[in-house]
């Protein structure tokens, strides 16, 4: 029986290692941490799900929707849309932003609430329209500049980019200042607006453990330390094991990005939200604060907080963090509980922090001109998978699995 080892069980090496296990080739994969998943990460504490980093999964992702069962996940959905929020003179000001197509009532009431004007209210319209239209590989076809010049020549205003895309997508993106090819703000935003943000029941990490259950347990080696000695021999613990072929199913060069995130975690007595949706900050950009968005994820899903309470989860980008000189955990805590304050009021006193996540090296880097093509880039001469070699999200490092899985089958049948 042919042979394959996969150092690395993140989504993509787990996904690669289960497509070549069908296949009916004995795949061993190797992770050097103790856990199977890689950054989709979920700590337990004080009967809260805790994961690392705010992260969700997009049931419009076309390859997640072949991989995963959302149902069998538990997953539940975010409301479509989002709400804005500024800071006023006296008290914090909320905007409701529905997706019109998904929720006409309440859309229709967002284009009489006065945060964007009806001409950026249209060009949303048709932004929506455009990215939808055609097939995927579209939106990584055309330009390939920074997102903010893309909404610019657009013809959405700079306001509208400030205080609506860049808490929404500096928060997704991980940087502070819109670099990212426009191709990736168009394959997110089309994903956004047709299918759901969803949260698994059991938190993030289910998504990787839905592959490994699958896989098996005797397939997957943990806290392993390997080190490649040749093409096809690796040293496993210091003992040296032969296979066909080695698969890399992690970034060389993750430490080169500087996309790091600090997300803080609160038990709350109280939910501070009425709907499901995500609180994206309209003055991150303007007046140079703290927090991108804020979410309450027990809302969404009842199981990330234990009965009574609430998980409150601020996501800060860590470049905007960085900006303002803040570097340390007490800092980024108190200014982010003054800015929670100005929002929630006094409610946010009960608040108790039960982490503050320091996320480094979160994503890789895309800016314009990086090749985001509607294909995974390949390593020559050598098996590479992960989201680095498409772009970073579950989507990405899922198709660079499946197509790393095709040239590792084409070798060995060779
Ligand atoms: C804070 C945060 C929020 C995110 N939010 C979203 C989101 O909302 N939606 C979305 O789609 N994506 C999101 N992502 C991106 C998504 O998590 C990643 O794209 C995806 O998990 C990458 O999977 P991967 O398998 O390519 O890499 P990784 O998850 O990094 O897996 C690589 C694995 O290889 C192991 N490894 C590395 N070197 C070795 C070695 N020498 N020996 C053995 N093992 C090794 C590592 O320990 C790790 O387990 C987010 C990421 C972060 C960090």
């Amino acid at each position: 029986m042919q042979s394959v080892a996969i150092i690395g069980a993140g989504i993509a090496g787990l996904r690669c290692a289960l497509l070549l296990k069908e296949s009916g080739i004995n795949v061993q994969v190797f992770e050097r941490e103790s856990h199977v998943g890689g950054r989709m990460l979920t700590d337990h504490v004080d009967g809260f799900l805790i994961d690392h980093g705010f992260h969700v999964m997009q049931t419009a992702y076309p390859t997640s929707q072949r991989v995963f069962d959302f149902k069998l996940l538990g997953a539940k959905a975010f409301e479509p849309g989002a709400i804005v929020v500024k800071k006023k003179e006296q008290k914090a000001k909320f905007w409701r932003l529905a997706d019109p197509f998904r929720r006409p009532v309440q859309g229709l009431l967002t284009g009489l609430n006065g945060f964007a004007s009806p001409f950026n209210l249209l060009r949303i319209a048709f932004l929506r329209a455009k990215v939808r239209r055609g097939p995927l590989s579209n939106v990584f076809s055309e330009g390939d500049e920074s997102s903010e010049a893309w909404l610019l020549k657009r013809g959405f205003s700079q306001s509208m980019i400030d205080e609506f895309f860049h808490p929404l997508f500096s928060g997704i993106f991980l940087e502070n200042e819109l670099r990212t090819s426009e191709r990736m703000l168009r394959f997110v935003f089309r994903m956004m607006s047709s299918g759901d943000m969803v949260l698994p029941k059991e938190g993030i990490s289910a998504a990787p453990r839905f592959l490994a259950d699958q896989l098996g347990s005797e397939r997957i080696h943990l806290n392993s330390n390997v080190k490649q000695i040749d093409d096809s021999t690796l040293s496993v613990n210091g003992q040296n094991q032969n296979f066909d072929v080695i698969v890399h199913a992690y970034n060389p060069h993750r430490k080169e990005s500087n996309r790091h995130v600090w997300t803080l975690h609160f038990d709350a007595p109280q939910s501070p939200l009425s709907s499901k949706h995500i609180v994206l900050n309209g003055d991150v950009k303007t007046k140079s604060q703290l927090i991108a968005h804020v979410a309450v994820p027990s809302d969404i899903q009842p199981s990330y907080a234990p009965d009574g309470r609430s998980l409150v989860t601020v996501t800060i980008v860590g470049e905007a963090a960085q900006k303002l000189g803040l570097s340390k955990k007490e800092e980024i805590q108190n200014k982010a509980l003054l800015e929670l304050t100005d929002w929630f009021g006094t409610q946010v006193d009960d608040w108790s922090i039960l982490a503050i996540q320091h996320i480094e090296h979160a994503l890789p880097e895309f800016g314009p001109q990086s090749g985001l093509s509607k294909e995974p880039t390949m390593k020559e001469g050598g098996f590479e998978c992960g989201d680095h070699m498409m772009h970073g999200s579950v989507e990405g490092a899922l198709l660079s699995a499946e197509s790393t899985f095709q040239r590792v089958l084409s070798s060995l049948q060779n």
